[in-house]
């Protein structure tokens, strides 16, 4: 027999850790009679198995097309090895190589077996808030360093009870080193605070905050990537009195509901939907609302879409538990006043969210990077993602060719950042609008985060071209500081990169790109933004743009769509009619201060926005003259337009350019 065994050693990148991979393999290897080991390395998963050829190729071929869910293998490759000698296949201890690196499974919402036993009884973890299991629950916002095991995580300072160990060890067990495992002997316990009373007691804690929401009160929770602030959907007081503590008018809320069953109630839900819904990211999805929606209108004012997800984590399972007089829908908002970043920790989230909440439920496992929900579209059965973050990132994308290690800090409004390395881009969680010091401290210690994580070293930083934003402030000293090349990108070619990008191209042949767009630093310092560029990764030309019209005042006519209406007219030599619904928001002292400031172009940036041009058409139908946060006007024009309409203008096309 001797002489037939066969050696092989097998190298596997890819999402492969903190996924159930190695359990796997040692029962697949073990299933097929073969003797050997595998491990976690920094940068994947090593495995050397001895046995028949025969078997070994069934192995092989079934570790391919039968890997865990959630796992995703991005490189594999097998070398032929001399024999040795196993008494049987083990997992052995994980060992980290300097330099090497992987990638990180987002967070994954509670699978359907950990939602099973939370609801048992008869279980060890029954209403257990921090059920998981390795097909489930928090990775990257607990992960702090590589490789991905407990000591690395912020439930390292939790020990495991003896249950829970010798589950933690068995290869057989669904909890075969799952990382954040734990039970309500040895694992982080809920509190529930209101000015009051403090209880830590499990029950009473979920009482107590259910109760909360019942008499309309505002609850501050701490979820998986940061704290909510919820109340009662239905309840428009609450939800008034929210929007008022929140600074947030008009912005419409997410919402979660405890089932699929009363989603549908609100709002029409498709195949592609619900599948979304029900994935293991749980987004918000924009959804349809139907007229049995009105009850919660005071969430999202003038919208024809609501945005709803699913529970996440087992906390939000308890806590929407229907039962009846119960709210069926919740208000899941960011736990932060108007623009900043999402609170995370304890400390600054008791400061920071006092003045907006009653009461709070909080839990003792750290939180270590914050992370929001993420917000997606379906749009012909595809998902278009809004928000890519909570569930997504830090998922990288795959690009076409092998990158140096680029450090790309993104633009002002929804930032997010971008490390490159290999064939991977790393785009970072949604940061924010780079508008204030606790989102740039978040934007600095996100980018030290993943730089550490993916072992990357910046060779070149790219920097939009906007010379005031702080993101192109902040790449620009980092360049400077590290004596490394600075890279100036023009918002709108980046658009079109990242367009390519996504559509899997390799060529650099020119293509024409339509980039519709609100605000973006042309080079000739006006502001772009309805651009017909040519061009590819490398370089473009403006071939076309929408007609040049004056901003007057800047960027605060942003929030002034009727100024805006006003400017266009202007620039058209359309006269200002007393019927227009943005003149008659005008007083006429106001209208001819604006028409002077026109006329001299004194503090009027010349900008061709296509986001300025919806803004004008919204304000000149009445449908929006002031705004109260980005994208308004042109959202609530969208909710208007009849989707069956096929009427058609018709535009000269000039064909000598
Ligand atoms: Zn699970
Ligand atoms: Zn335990």
């Amino acid at each position: 027999m001797s002489g037939e065994i066969s050696g092989l050693s097998i190298h596997i990148t890819g999402i492969v850790q903190g996924v159930g991979f190695r359990p796997f393999v040692y029962n697949l290897a073990t299933s097929h009679g073969l003797t050997g080991w595998v491990c976690n390395s920094s940068s994947g998963v090593e495995i050397e198995v001895f046995g028949d050829e025969s078997s070994i190729d069934s192995f092989i071929k079934e570790l391919r097309s039968s890997s865990p869910p959630l796992s995703r293998i991005d490189s594999f490759s097998a070398t032929p090895v001399i024999p040795q000698v196993y008494e049987s296949f083990s997992i052995l201890a994980s060992h980290a190589v300097v330099g090497d690196f992987l990638p990180v499974s987002p967070d994954v919402s509670i699978c359907a077996d950990c939602q099973a036993e939370l609801l048992d009884p008869n279980n060890r973890r029954y209403h257990y808030p921090f059920i998981n299991c390795t097909n489930c629950g928090p990775r990257f916002s607990i992960i702090q360093d590589i490789p991905y095991d407990r000591p690395n995580t912020t439930m390292s300072h939790f020990t495991m009870c003896d249950a829970c160990a010798s589950e933690y060890h068995d290869p057989t067990d669904r909890r075969y080193h799952a990382q954040p495992t734990a039970c309500p002997v040895c694992g982080p316990q809920i509190k529930f605070i209101d000015p009051y009373s403090e209880t830590s007691d499990n029950e009473t804690a979920l009482a107590s905050a259910r109760k909360a929401l019942v008499d309309g009160r505002i609850l501050a929770i701490k979820g998986l990537g940061g704290f909510h602030l919820a109340c009662d959907a239905a309840n428009s007081a609450a939800v008034d009195e929210l929007r008022l503590r929140k600074h947030r008018t008009d912005k419409p809320f997410a919402l979660m509901a405890a089932s699929i069953q009363t989603i549908r109630k609100y709002v029409e839900v498709s195949t592609a939907e619900q599948s979304l819904l029900e994935s293991p990211s749980h987004p918000i999805i924009l959804l349809k609302k139907l007229s049995s929606a009105s009850v919660l209108d005071h969430t999202a004012p003038s919208q024809n879409n609501l945005g709803f997800m699913l529970p996440y984590t087992p906390l939000h399972l308890l806590l929407l538990q229907p039962e009846p007089g119960f709210p069926d829908v919740l208000v899941m908002t960011s736990g932060n006043i108007s623009e900043e970043p999402i609170a995370y920790e304890d400390g600054e989230a008791f400061e920071r969210l006092a003045p907006i909440a009653d009461c709070f439920l909080t839990h003792d496992r750290p939180i270590h990077m914050r992370v929001d929900d993420s917000v997606v579209r379906v749009f012909l059965e595809k998902p278009y993602p809004i928000r890519r973050s909570r569930g997504y990132a830090p998922d990288p994308l795959s690009a076409p060719v092998n990158l140096p290690e680029i450090l790309a800090c993104g633009a002002e409004l929804k930032n997010t950042f971008s490390l490159s390395r290999d064939r991977y881009v790393f785009v970072s969680h949604h940061i924010g609008d780079l508008e204030n010091l606790e989102t740039l401290r978040s934007f600095d210690e996100g980018i030290t985060h993943y730089k550490n994580l993916f072992r990357i070293d910046p060779r070149f930083v790219a920097v939009d071209l906007h010379p005031d934003y702080l993101a192109t402030q902040y790449g620009a000293r980092y360049a400077r500081e590290h004596s490394l090349p600075l890279i100036q990108v023009q918002h709108h070619h980046a658009h079109l990169a990242a367009c390519l990008l996504d559509n899997n191209r390799i060529s650099d042949d020119p293509v024409i790109g339509l980039i519709f767009d609100g605000t973006g630093y042309g080079t000739d310092g006006m502001i772009w933004g309805g651009e017909v560029l040519y061009g590819g990764y490398r370089s473009y030309q403006r071939a076309f743009h929408l007609t040049e019209t004056l901003l007057p005042g800047g960027d605060t006519a942003i929030r002034n769509p009727a100024k805006i209406s006003l400017s266009h007219l202007f620039s058209a030599n359309l006269p200002w009619g007393e019927d227009l619904p943005p003149v008659r928001s005008f007083s006429a002292t106001d209208r001819f201060t604006l028409k002077q400031q026109l006329t001299s172009g004194v503090n009027c940036p010349i900008t061709t926005s296509m986001g300025r041009l919806f803004d004008s058409v919204s304000a000149l139908v009445g449908v929006r003259q002031m705004v109260t946060y980005e994208g308004q006007a042109a959202i609530e024009l969208e909710n208007l337009c009849d989707p069956d309409e096929t009427g058609v203008y018709d535009i000269p096309v000039q064909n000598d350019v």
